[in-house]
């Protein structure tokens, strides 16, 4: 039996049985597709002469590729609407629920699985795609996986996986104003480094955590693989029923007491061990960005550019990289460095509480001169709340511009790109040399608060001096 730790209570329910190669063949109760890593598994599947096995435990939807200004079909890149055919087909062929533009359920996949309540505490969760660490948020172990890991959930239902230790990253204490869930995980990656986590799943505990809604709560899970993790989580507890209450797929009436009970007797045991235990103050964190090429590589808004003497001997080759790149000095201030493009939107910053911050600090404020500035719903159904709630007039009246749903500039597999030496702030995850379309555009992560204060300035400022 288990050690105790929630992933080890849900690996084991899980388990299926150990394979030949001595990793677990680990059942999947919850498979989410999309467009861009789901043609081949399902070619793969056709040549085969198999069937997708289980329909029911696999929801599909658009986020990738899609427009987020003009959506109408046939989509103006070919290859995008090839793609958006092909995923049509495949889930009309093997009785799919595809959640498709306009059907008011469209949305970035790790947006719309919580929203919808499909993303339940105790699951195995799996999708082609890194972010998909964004349902730990629930208590649930939730995997990224390649092309021909998306062939075998489709025809098997399960994932022969090596099993992870366990490292539980304790944060403690009430964030200041001005700090966010963002600013927590870039921290974290900070302090462990982008390669820390590898091999292990993150448990984030402690009373900072305990304290967050469920939204900041997938920021941060949505981060987990970005510090080297394949999964991280987060024990459920009464925040995580509240958020789960009435919302579409959760059990009702009698089960939902059934489905409590489950719950959290699957939540980490108080004596539960641990492969190995990190603490952190919430009271040293402050509003974070990156400078570099690696979500790793961030600062406090306050603090200078480091300098190659601050750093490890292992980080100076990619922080030589990274100055370069970025064209930031060491030991010069973050603060004050122009900014070209702003984006708030993405799995990890487009849920409707990051908008109402975002518009919070937007408010009576305009977007600079010669700043390009959009806000991208991570859903259909987080633009309807917006709208209702007056936050698109907010941004429209601040110069921002009110986009549809997609995963829009975070990749740049769509319209939305950035150009040449372009810099953005960016609310999204990854600041990967060319990662926002341009494969000399630079990116610079941080939380969407901080976005709209570097959209209204122009710079990256202390988003704390305008609240
Ligand atoms: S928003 Fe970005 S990280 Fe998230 S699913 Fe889309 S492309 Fe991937």
């Amino acid at each position: 039996m288990s050690r105790g730790t929630l992933f080890d209570k849900v690996w084991d329910a899980h388990t299926v049985g150990t394979l030949p190669s001595g990793q677990t063949q680990l059942f999947i109760g919850l498979h989410l597709i999309h467009e861009v890593t789901s043609p081949q598994a399902f070619a793969m599947l056709r040549e085969r002469d198999l069937k997708v096995l289980f329909p029911a435990r696999t929801i599909a939807t658009v986020d990738h590729i899609i427009p987020t200004d003009n959506r109408d079909r046939p989509l103006q890149d070919p290859l995008a609407e090839e793609m958006m055919q092909s995923l049509e087909e495949n889930c009309k062929e093997n009785g799919i629920t595809f959640y498709t533009v306009g059907s008011g359920n469209q949305g970035i996949v790790h947006v719309i699985a919580p929203e919808q309540g499909l993303t339940q505490p105790g699951m195995t969760i799996a999708c082609g795609d890194s972010h998909t660490s964004t349902h730990g948020a629930f208590g649930a172990i939730a995997f990224g996986i390649g092309t021909s890991q998306v062939r075998d959930v489709l025809a098997s239902q399960t994932l022969a996986l090596a099993k992870l230790k366990v490292r539980r990253v304790e944060v403690n204490g009430a964030l200041s104003p001005g700090v966010y869930a963002k600013d927590v995980i870039l921290h974290i990656i900070r302090q462990l480094g982008v390669k820390g986590g590898v091999g292990y799943a993150y448990e984030f505990a402690g009373t900072t955590f305990e304290q967050m809604s469920m939204e900041e709560r997938m920021t941060v899970c949505n981060m987990s693989i970005e510090g080297g993790a394949r999964c991280g989580y987060i024990n459920p507890d009464q925040v995580t029923f509240d958020y789960l209450q009435g919302r579409d797929a959760t059990p009702k009436a009698t089960d939902w007491d059934s489905a409590i009970a489950w719950w959290s007797s699957i939540a980490s045991d108080r004596d539960a061990d641990y492969d190995d235990v990190v603490v952190f103050d919430a009271a040293e964190i402050s509003p974070t960005v990156t400078w570099g090429i690696t979500p790793g590589q961030g600062i406090g808004v306050t603090e200078q550019v480091p300098t190659p003497d601050q750093m490890a001997e292992s980080e100076r080759a990619i922080a030589e990289e990274a100055y370069r790149y970025m064209d930031l000095q060491p030991g010069k201030s973050i603060q004050g460095t122009k900014v070209d493009v702003c984006f708030i939107g993405s799995c990890t910053n487009g849920r409707i509480s990051d908008l109402r911050e975002a518009a919070r600090v937007a408010k009576g404020r305009h977007v600079a001169l010669g700043v390009k500035a959009f806000v991208v719903p991570g859903s259909e159904r987080v633009k309807a709340q917006a709208e209702a709630e007056g936050l698109h007039t907010i941004f429209e009246s601040a110069g921002f511009e009110w986009r549809e749903a997609g995963c829009s500039m975070c990749l740049a597999m769509n319209p939305d790109k950035l150009q040449g030496r372009e810099l953005s702030a960016s609310s999204s995850n990854r600041n990967f040399k060319g990662r926002q379309g341009s494969s000399s555009g630079r990116t610079l992560l941080m939380s969407p608060a901080m976005v709209v204060a570097a959209a209204v300035t122009g710079k990256v400022i202390d988003v704390r001096d305008l609240l």
